[in-house]
């Protein structure tokens, strides 16, 4: 890891609006305790306007869980990266697996959602996994998601790659720490002579018991669906990663 680890909370369509206001509230609040650690939230988009405000002037970022790969046009239904940057967002979130699966998305999809990102002034979080536990070449399916997303990036754009392996999502525990070693080190291989920071995340059920073996593989912090549903949650999660960092 290089620099201060970073949290990563993805709210995906868990809580009402009133709830996720709440949410909020209480996450500001408790930023003092995450001194050291850099901690993000991705709301639904109907509450990022909200976020810009219940969110200022603390250290905590947000961001949307998608975008379209355009800034205007006739895309009904679609969230433009633009209109992101204009709510004060940091990060957008591309290729997550439920959308890969539920909605098709292929990686060269993916790839211009993250160059528009860049274009709007986001930071993509780039979500890539092999989909089998049983899949013995994880490093190689996933070095190749990853390639095939940022080849269209400029060398100088920032970027977060949050492995996510689909198996590993919605389940008991997280990967292994080896496998997520392996694939760590793919992906920095070939993303290796990049001009912006780079930055791995491991998501898919994610425990704080987990977070020292997996800090220990390599990544550069964690991204969190069900645990980090509740503020509580993500306090226990960062603190873990506090203890070890
Ligand atoms: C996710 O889907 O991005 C995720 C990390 O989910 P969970 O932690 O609930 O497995």
């Amino acid at each position: 890891m290089t620099g201060r680890p970073l949290v990563g909370a993805g709210l995906k369509m868990f809580l009402g609006y009133a709830e996720t206001i709440g949410y909020l509230r209480e996450l500001a609040a408790s930023a003092a305790e995450f001194d050291g650690v850099s901690v993000f939230v991705l709301p639904s988009f109907p509450v990022l306007a909200a976020a810009r405000e219940l969110l200022a002037g603390s250290p905590v970022r947000y961001g949307a869980q998608d975008a379209h790969w355009e800034e205007s046009g006739a895309y009904t239904g679609c969230v433009s990266p633009a209109v992101l940057r204009e709510l004060g967002c940091t990060f957008v979130e591309v290729g997550h697996a439920e959308r890969r699966h539920l909605f098709g998305e292929s990686d060269d999809m993916v790839a211009r959602k993250a160059l528009a990102a860049v274009r709007c002034g986001l930071e993509p979080i780039v979500c890539v996994g092999e989909e089998h536990e049983t899949d013995g070449a994880a490093a190689t399916i996933v070095g190749d998601q990853v390639a095939a997303v940022l080849a269209p990036l400029p060398s100088a754009a920032d970027v977060v790659i949050a492995y996510e392996p689909v198996w590993a999502i919605g389940a008991e525990t997280a990967a292994d720490p080896e496998r997520v070693a392996g694939v760590v080190a793919e992906v920095r291989r070939r993303t290796a002579g990049r001009d912006g920071d780079l930055r791995i995340l491991y998501g898919g059920s994610v425990r704080p018991g987990e977070i020292a073996g997996l800090l220990a593989a390599g990544v550069d912090g964690v991204f969190v669906g069900r645990a980090a549903t509740a503020v509580s949650g993500l306090r226990e999660v960062v603190e873990s990663v506090r203890a070890v960092a």
